[in-house]
């Protein structure tokens, strides 16, 4: 018996790295999944990949937020119903102090936190009492790493609306919780080669406690924990994964003596 029965998931970013991780392994649990994306190929590639009677995808664009309120649609039409909605789609960008463009700043925030907040009033309406909401956050909300602002200002932007939805929906018996990634082996790193991952991977191990990046799959186990009822009394948690990154920065071998 899957850890998901029955249920029907929103996964915004769900044609890719850790949203299409999730999405498969929600759908190994028994979950049916809604993706979302802007990619029209990437997004039937994913269905094809869960399965055309687990899975829909609709191509919508999270910096027009109505453009949720489609998945959600889509989600109630096929399945019928939705139960957790998890909120991951989301982009980087360089925007360092003095050398910033406003439109690339502004698409920053658009997307990873507006899109995010009316991804998850789309669902409202269909949520009911043991419902999960899921966002996707990052070490970056708090580590003060250099050039990554409009980045970082989003994922702690998540951080906060997180926390306010917590009080909010804590009366109608909806979770709400947060998973932080360290860096994590996704295509957002613009890697296209083995060769360019290696180098990429050798560079930022040195500032991670467990000296490696993350899979997309172990972002995965701890959303679906947080998705479960395993987690039915875990509320406002906002779970690290990785490596100690967050938690630990000295441990990592760029501080270690030996
Ligand atoms: P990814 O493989 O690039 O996935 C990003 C996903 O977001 C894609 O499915 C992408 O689909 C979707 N997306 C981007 N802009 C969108 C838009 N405007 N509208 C709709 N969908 C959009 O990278 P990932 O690492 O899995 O990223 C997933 C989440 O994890 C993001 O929120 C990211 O900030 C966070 N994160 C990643 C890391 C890491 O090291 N990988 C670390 C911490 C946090 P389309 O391109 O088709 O639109």
């Amino acid at each position: 018996m899957g850890k998901l029965n029955g249920k029907v998931a929103l996964i915004t970013g769900g044609n890719s790295g850790i949203g299409l991780a999730t999405a498969k392994l929600f759908v190994a649990e028994g979950a049916k999944a809604v993706i979302t994306g802007r990619n029209e190929v990437t997004l039937q590639e994913a269905v094809k990949e869960l399965g055309a009677s687990n899975a829909v995808a609709v191509q919508a664009d999270a910096s027009v937020p109505t453009s949720s309120e489609q998945a959600v649609a889509a989600a109630i039409e096929r399945f019928g119903r939705l139960d957790i909605v998890f909120a991951n789609a989301g982009i980087s960008g360089y925007t360092p102090a003095g050398g910033s463009e406003l439109s690339l700043f502004e698409e920053i925030l658009k997307v990873n936190v507006t899109g995010a907040f009316f991804t998850v009033q789309a669902a409202l309406p269909h949520l009911n009492a043991g419902a999960s909401i899921i966002f996707t956050s990052s070490v970056l909300a708090e580590a003060g790493g250099p050039g990554y602002a409009a980045y970082a200002a989003s994922k702690g932007a998540v951080n906060s609306l997180a926390r306010v939805l917590v009080s909010e929906l804590s009366p109608r018996g909806i979770r709400v919780n947060v998973v932080s990634p360290g860096a994590t082996l996704t295509p957002i790193w613009g890697q296209s080669t083995p060769e360019g991952e290696a180098k990429l991977e050798a560079a930022l191990s040195r500032g991670i406690p467990l000296q490696r990046l993350g899979k997309p799959e172990e972002i995965a186990a701890a959303v679906l924990f947080l998705a479960s009822d395993d987690a039915s009394f875990v509320q406002g948690a906002n779970l690290g994964v990785d490596g100690g990154a967050g938690s630990s920065p000295m441990g990592a071998p760029i501080y270690r003596k030996n």
